[in-house]
């Protein structure tokens, strides 16, 4: 079974509102500013992270009315729009942001999921344990969240490797991030990010690089206003870097706000407020730059990795008791609006009949959109009913990824692992109908062609 890490979310799902935490102090002396190492002739670049916010919402809806002003070429910006980006599947959050810090898909990245299962030693070794089996040839589960479990390598270690004088930072709302991201392959002594940021989770493992800001006592997030104090305190105070306080040229930033009240409300109109709400943060960031004489040199990769659907708690989603007597021969690890299912043993000498059987009875459900192989099948259609075969542009079929992967419909999450197969929460993200996501790369100087691509949508939206 799976450990239940919903659980907690299912708290904050009912309600949960206290933080914990002290206040956030004042900002050192502002006489700091005037010894900010920075080479000028050098573009300062953001990847704001605007974690569950839909594209088309924020910016064709204009929900994100500053963001949208900018896509249209406002404010002294010129823009490119990607009106139809997509994320990578599974859409969530951590194989997402992975996806935007190394570029590699799930099959290969490491982070196949929230959640997932690993068979080799090595990973078990090199990713937390979360459940399952340590035994040699049996599945482990494990959330990744760490940076030895992470196999791409990150454009924090690939500057410190090609381009040691260009000063990089991590600014994580959510912990978990920095976790994944706080990789030390280029000098073991150091991390391969000059500056990472994230709240502390009042943990005894909590690492040297967060701070104590305010949190959300169940998810342990902070909130984008003090992610983005953070953002501008490293404008104007600089990061340690080679000896000395110089202004990152690259900063990878996750906003969590519109995840969570997405979570919790569902996406209707709490969660379209919130994108209002978030893009105050993002108008606040680009007068700062104004303020400071720096917008001409700042590009900003507006993005986000899933959006959000409204997912009725509805008791009996999960695929435990539909699996009946094989149950026992399989993991199954929830990720929101995807299941994966791991076989227990993946030398088993009818594997392929019993896979068969099991998509037959994800089918069955109801509620479960597509049931997809990881390897063709030779009792049921070869290559046709697999990851690559039906959506050779997920490329998601990798080690780390279940030997049956089950999306739900839209409106539908799973509830594997949760007692009565109730998922709580109103808001989940996953499955295909997840994968809209937020691009717009913006420059306050002339490093970026104004213009709107458009996209073809296929009726699964993996065309882009
Ligand atoms: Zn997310």
């Amino acid at each position: 079974m799976v450990k239940l890490r919903i659980v907690a979310i299912a708290a904050l799902a009912f309600g949960a509102a206290v933080v914990v935490g002290p206040p956030v102090g004042p900002s050192p002396a502002a006489a700091q500013q005037a010894s900010v190492g920075d080479d000028p002739t050098k573009p300062l670049v953001y990847v704001f992270s605007l974690d569950a916010q839909d594209g088309a919402k924020a910016i064709d809806d204009g929900e994100a009315p500053f963001l949208a002003s900018l896509v249209r070429g406002e404010q002294g910006a010129r823009a490119t729009y990607y009106k139809q980006s997509r994320g990578i599947m599974v859409s969530e959050t951590n194989p997402n942001h992975t996806a935007m810090a190394t570029g590699a898909y799930g099959k290969s990245s490491g982070i196949s999921g929230n959640t997932f299962a690993v068979y080799d030693q090595a990973a078990k070794q090199n990713c937390p344990n979360e459940g399952g089996s340590t035994e040699p040839g049996r599945p482990m589960i494990t959330s990744g969240e760490s940076s030895t479990c992470l196999q791409a390598e990150s454009f924090f270690a690939a500057l410190k490797r090609l381009s040691p004088e260009t000063v990089t930072a991590g600014i994580f709302g959510k912990p978990k991030l920095g976790r994944i991201f706080a990789t030390k392959r280029i000098d073991p002594a150091v991390y391969d990010a000059d500056h990472l940021w994230a709240p502390c989770e009042q943990a005894s493992d909590d690492p040297p690089y967060c701070r104590n800001v305010l949190i959300d006592p169940v998810q342990r997030y902070t909130d984008d206003n003090i992610v983005m104090d953070e953002i501008i305190r490293t404008v104007d105070e600089g990061v340690p870097a080679d000896g000395a306080l110089r202004r990152p040229n690259l900063t990878f930033v996750n906003f969590p706000d519109i995840d969570q009240t997405g979570h919790v409300t569902g996406a209707g109109p709490a969660y379209t407020t919130q994108i209002g709400r978030t893009d105050q943060q993002l108008r606040r960031f680009v007068e700062h730059q104004k303020e400071k004489g720096l917008w001409g040199r700042t590009v900003v990769f507006f993005t986000s990795d899933h959006s959000m659907d409204s997912t009725t708690p509805t008791p009996g989603r999960g695929l435990q008791s539909a699996f009946g007597d094989d149950a026992g021969a399989v993991e199954i690890v929830l990720n929101g609006s995807v299941d994966m299912v791991y076989l227990k043993d993946r030398d088993r000498p009818d594997r392929d009949a019993l896979l068969a059987r099991l998509r037959q009875k994800a089918l069955a459900t109801g509620f479960a959109d597509e049931a997809l192989y990881r390897l063709p099948n030779a009792a049921d259609g070869g290559v046709a009913n697999t990851l690559d075969g039906v959506h050779p542009g997920w490329n998601i079929a990798g080690e780390r990824t279940g030997d049956l992967f089950v999306t739900s419909k839209p409106g539908v999450a799973f509830g594997d692992g949760v007692p009565g197969e109730l998922n709580p929460l109103p808001g989940n993200h996953g499955a295909p109908t997840t994968l809209d996501t937020t691009l717009a790369i913006v420059s306050g100087g002339g490093q970026v062609v104004q213009q709107t691509i458009d996209g073809l949508l296929g009726p699964r939206f993996d065309d882009t």
